[in-house]
């Protein structure tokens, strides 16, 4: 043979087998990666399977075949139809859907309440997506299915638990009306004869049990007062209101009201009403009232001796209407530590726990006062220092009536 002919003949026969080699290497890549891609996928932790055009089985993953033969359906899906499968209303639902995903085009996912071959009822997410072949025309749909059940057992039983408490809640509501009603009634009665008693009485020994009946009676009755009042402003049920009210009536009111408790400790209680502040303002009187009420009657319970002054004036003006007004009241007394300043605005915080017998009190008044100072889009502000008293002052956002209103 020519020499040059071998030589053709040589790089020709090594040019083959390199292509053999490398065709081989494709093909071991290839039956890798398929290799591969078949363990995720029977790894999945949720049914996978997709169907044809014609609404056949053409494949399913390992969780698929499992969760079926766990319900019963022993006989292979593959090849087969949901009407070869399936009882005939659930593979028409079955295929309705299929056939809206290959029209549509797009994902679809639908919880289904499912009877299955061995008689159990499930609840299950079925999401299905049209699947396409390599030139990208539909050729049939993939779906996969999560069940559900227990998820769905859980949210019955919160739906549940949900409504036991709102029953529980309105229980609650009667409970604490009938309260008001049989608690707070002879209580208040009792209150009001022990007191008139005392003031009739002549005897000084009776005199001052009569005293002692009262004081507890009426010591019973604030903490009545304060649970009740803790529930119904907790609740959210009380509205802001904004109406027409004399200011200084009612700053005088609160002060006549508290007045006893201040002589029976012999301390001075006084007002100082700004005289430029208005004296009819609009703003929701109730809230003013008992925020001044509690801060007036824990200044006198935390004074052994001097003072407490309830300071009215008016602060910043917006415009010829609104303005801040500044209410402040101060005292002589205990003072509230510095390390405690934050905390007393907290439910049932109090400086000294009732059982050491030297104030009463629920630890709810300043709760219920930071409430309503956010209620009303104010501020409250506390420097105290201890055994020199302390100095609480709101600003709150007010206005005034216009002539006619
Ligand atoms: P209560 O008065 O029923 O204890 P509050 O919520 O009204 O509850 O007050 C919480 C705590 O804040 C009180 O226990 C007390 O320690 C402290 N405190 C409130 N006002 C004063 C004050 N004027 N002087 C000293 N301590 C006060």
């Amino acid at each position: 043979m020519d020499k040059d002919v071998k030589e053709i003949l040589d790089s020709l026969t090594r040019e083959i087998k390199e292509i053999r080699n490398e065709k081989e290497k494709l093909k071991n890549n290839y039956e890798d990666e398929i290799y591969k891609l078949n363990r995720i996928f029977n790894s999945l932790p949720a049914s996978v399977y997709w169907k044809d055009l014609d609404g056949v089985y053409r494949g399913q993953n390992k969780f698929s075949r499992d969760k079926m033969r766990s319900v019963g359906l022993e006989q292979e899906m593959i090849g087969k139809t949901d009407h070869d499968l399936f009882p005939k209303e659930a593979a028409d639902e079955y295929r309705k859907n299929d056939l809206e995903v290959i029209k549509i085009e797009r994902e679809f996912s639908k919880e289904e309440v499912v009877i299955l071959p061995n008689g159990e009822t499930i609840v299950q997410v079925s999401s299905k997506k049209p699947l396409y072949d390599k030139d990208g025309s539909v050729c049939g749909i993939i779906g996969n299915t999560v069940d559900i059940t227990e998820l769905k057992e859980i949210e019955s039983e919160l739906k549940e638990a949900k409504n036991k408490a709102e029953i529980a809640d309105i229980i609650k509501t009667d409970f604490i009306h009938n309260m008001e009603h049989d608690i707070r009634t002879p209580l208040s009665g009792l209150w009001g004869v022990t007191h008139l008693l005392e003031k009739k009485e002549t005897d000084k020994s009776k005199k001052e049990l009569l005293r002692q009946a009262a004081e507890a009676a009426k010591e019973l009755l604030d903490y009545c007062n304060d649970i009740l009042n803790f529930s119904k402003i907790k609740s959210g049920k009380l509205p802001v209101f904004e109406k027409k009210f004399d200011l200084k009536k009612m700053v005088e009111h609160i002060a006549k009201l508290e007045q006893p408790s201040a002589d029976t400790k012999k301390i001075k209680l006084q007002i100082d009403y700004a005289k430029k502040m208005p004296e009819i303002i609009i703003g929701d009187e109730f809230r003013l009232s008992k925020i001044l009420l509690n801060l007036v009657g824990n200044a006198i319970k935390f004074t052994q001796k001097g003072s407490v002054k309830i300071s009215v004036k008016q602060g910043k003006a917006f415009n010829n209407r609104h303005f801040i007004l500044i209410l402040t009241v101060k005292d002589t007394g205990i003072g509230i530590p510095a390390e405690k300043q934050d905390l007393i605005y907290e439910k049932f915080v109090r400086g000294t726990p009732s059982n050491k017998g030297l104030f009463n009190g629920a630890g709810l008044g300043l709760n219920i006062i930071k409430q309503f100072i956010s209620e009303l889009d104010a501020d409250i502000d506390v420097t105290s220092k201890e055994e020199s008293g302390t100095v609480f002052t709101c600003s709150i956002p007010v206005k005034l009536p216009l002539l006619n209103e």
